[in-house]
């Protein structure tokens, strides 16, 4: 196919997307069609997507698509970025790092022992649910949370990749995360005859249950603006994070507001 040719084809493509109605999105299912179109779509977005959030594409807001970065190249990355990675040795080494010599408390709810908390502290960096701070004064948020399920496996090799995505409705999982293959590359794979495998389901949040994911539809984004209302009057508490913002947040992008952030 000439230059001229590829033009025209991606030209007639937006016009298509165009008379979808798609130049102003109101839900997900609007904005995918858009971006790429109704076979990749049905294929690759939908079913992936409604089982991800537990709702019809069509009940959810356009921008949580926008996030899906469409390019007409071969490069097969998910993100954009320059250099991607993760620590050596996990987060977990990370934070151990950066907190050595902190006196640090896991495995404790803020809200067991709030008064003790907030007396000890001149300011609080709250990076817990915003609606549970103010004990759901407004009525609650909804979040998504997930349940992973893990196995070790008698071979060395169960994916050959760390994320496999399962784009179907039908298979009940979103994912499966082979754990070896985040720093264990070509034959190394292959030293430690077994091998550990978590698949992911995405399900609804109840209390009890940690939650991972703001279910940023108009409902919850309503609500959630009564709620950050009241935290501008804490003025010695920080509300950050995905779930004090009630945001969704990459780490990086996370770690880049962290940074940002004045009057620490
Ligand atoms: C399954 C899954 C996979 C992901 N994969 C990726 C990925 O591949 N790439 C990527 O860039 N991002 C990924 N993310 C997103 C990434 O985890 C987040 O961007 C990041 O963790 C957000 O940091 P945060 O500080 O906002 O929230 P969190 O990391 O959730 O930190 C909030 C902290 O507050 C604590 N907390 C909450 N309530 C209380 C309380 N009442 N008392 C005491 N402590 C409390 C929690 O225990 C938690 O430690 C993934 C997220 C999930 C859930």
């Amino acid at each position: 196919m000439g230059l001229r040719q590829f033009h025209c084809g991606i030209q007639s493509l937006f016009e298509a997307l165009k008379k979808a109605g798609a130049d102003a999105p109101r839900n997900l299912e609007e904005q995918a069609l858009f971006l790429v179109g109704r076979d990749i779509y049905e294929k690759l977005i939908k079913g992936y997507t409604e089982k991800q959030w537990g709702r019809k594409c069509t009940d959810l807001p356009p921008f949580i698509i926008k996030r899906l970065p469409v390019r007409l190249a071969f490069d097969n990355n998910y993100f954009n970025d320059k250099y991607q990675g993760i620590p050596i040795g996990g987060y977990n080494k990370l934070i151990e790092g950066l907190l050595k010599g902190i006196e640090t408390q896991v495995n404790t709810d803020f809200f067991a022992n709030r008064e003790y908390f907030e007396s000890i502290a001149e300011k609080i960096v709250y990076t817990g649910a915003i609606d549970e701070y103010f004990n759901y004064k407004f009525g609650k948020l909804e979040y998504r949370t997930v349940r992973f399920e893990t196995e070790t496996l008698d071979c060395s090799n169960y994916q050959g990749n760390a994320v496999v995505n399962y784009t179907e409705r039908e298979v009940p999982y979103t994912r499966i995360i082979e754990h070896k293959h985040f720093e264990t590359f070509g034959d190394e794979v292959y030293k430690n005859p077994k091998t550990v495998i978590s698949k992911e389901f995405s399900t609804e949040w109840t209390e009890g249950q940690e939650p991972y994911y703001p279910v940023n539809n108009d409902a919850n984004n309503q609500l959630v603006q009564q709620y950050k209302a009241l935290a501008q009057n804490e003025k010695n508490v920080i509300f950050g994070g995905r779930l004090a913002e009630y945001k969704y947040y990459d780490m990086a992008p996370i770690i880049e507001q962290v940074l940002n952030i004045e009057n620490f």
